[in-house]
């Protein structure tokens, strides 16, 4: 395997994260203002072909690992012929998906028939009130019977459940989450809020760490940390008692940017090399001109080699991107 994707830190980069559109049918409280935002007009979208034509490229010179996010993947129109195009990708080897769950009831089937091997889910609080107070839409029934029908086919196990971590909010979830990891097959895990919200209400105090959470848990469940696996951003424990896993992602109070893997596409071909990059990389003008597929690779090889070095969430003077989490995709 061809592997130029190295930063000039010494990290060799093989995860993409694709953004397929910057639309979505929820307006979470920490990634989207109440009305929306301006969307994007369809011809500044990449294509399908446009997208699986630079998958192609990235996975030929180092990415082997695709997720596929958005705003909401499922909003845009025939999602799964698009999973279906990149599942044939040459020496992909996994191809993952990001969802609020809301169409899942509807395309779980063809999204495993094309091809999708794991599928996260996020819920950020299973009281249907809270949810509806989060998402601003009272859609909580509809995304637990969209769990449970990508949750039906054992070939795209372990399904995963993220939830948001935010003070003031989840300490109320942190138990009924415990419940129900212990108590079904999902693996739960709690991602702190990072300063990607439109609302800009993010502050240090707003995040509830995944310490924080965990101490809330070992008051009545013991946990045992499981081993790490390579570039995982999340720390995964199981209960001593037995029965489910619970993981933590904390960008925020433990950062792991000295073990990034990771690069991004959004939704109109520009490449982000951190979550918090002040500066992308336009893919989509060279796609559209008469690149080659060798320039095209020679673009994102150079934008890669200036990979950031970490993010700076914790400094003083930390300015957030531009971009909110759903125009990004997360
Ligand atoms: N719409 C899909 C969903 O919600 O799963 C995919 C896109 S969403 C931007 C991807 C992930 O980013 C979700 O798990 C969401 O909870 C997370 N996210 C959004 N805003 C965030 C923020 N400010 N801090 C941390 N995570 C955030
Ligand atoms: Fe939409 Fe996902 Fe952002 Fe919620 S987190 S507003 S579901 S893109």
């Amino acid at each position: 395997m061809d592997s130029r994707l190295h930063d000039a830190h010494g990290r060799r980069i093989t995860d993409l994260r694709v953004s397929v559109t910057d639309r979505c049918n929820f307006r979470c409280q920490y990634c989207m203002p109440a009305d929306g935002l301006p969307w994007l007009e369809r011809e500044e979208i990449l294509s399908f072909e446009e997208i699986t034509r630079l998958v192609r490229v990235l996975v030929s010179i180092g990415i082997e690992d695709v997720r596929l996010s958005g705003g909401e993947p499922l909003v845009r129109r025939e999602f799964p012929r698009l999973v279906g195009m990149l599942s044939e990708t040459d020496g992909l080897q996994d191809l993952s998906l990001t969802t609020n769950g809301y169409l899942l009831e509807r395309d779980a089937e063809a999204l495993v028939e094309n091809g999708i091997q794991r599928v996260n889910v996020s819920i950020d609080s299973l009281a249907r009130d809270r949810f509806f107070q989060i998402t601003r839409r009272d859609s909580l029934p509809q995304v637990m019977r969209g769990l449970e029908a990508i949750a039906a086919f054992p070939q795209v196990h372990p399904v995963k459940v993220n939830a948001i971590a935010m003070r003031d909010f989840t300490e109320d979830e942190v138990l009924r989450f415990c419940d129900f990891a212990r108590s079904t097959d999902y693996q739960v895990r709690f991602i702190e809020f990072m300063p990607l919200d439109a609302d800009r209400a993010w502050t240090p105090d707003s995040v509830l760490t995944g310490a924080e959470i965990r101490a809330l848990i070992e008051a009545v469940h013991p946990l045992e940390e499981l081993p790490r696996e390579p570039h995982a951003t999340a720390r995964v424990f199981r209960f001593t008692e037995g029965g489910g896993e619970i993981g933590f992602i904390n960008p925020v109070s433990e950062p792991f940017c000295a073990d990034c893997n990771r690069i991004r596409l959004t939704a109109e071909g520009k490449l982000r090399t951190c979550l918090f990059s002040v500066n992308e990389t336009d893919l989509r003008e060279p796609l559209r001109s008469d690149a080659s597929d060798n320039d095209i690779a020679g673009i994102i090889t150079d934008a890669v080699w200036r990979k950031e070095l970490k993010h700076r969430v914790n400094e003083p003077g930390f300015i957030a991107p531009p971009r909110t989490m759903s125009a990004i995709g997360g």
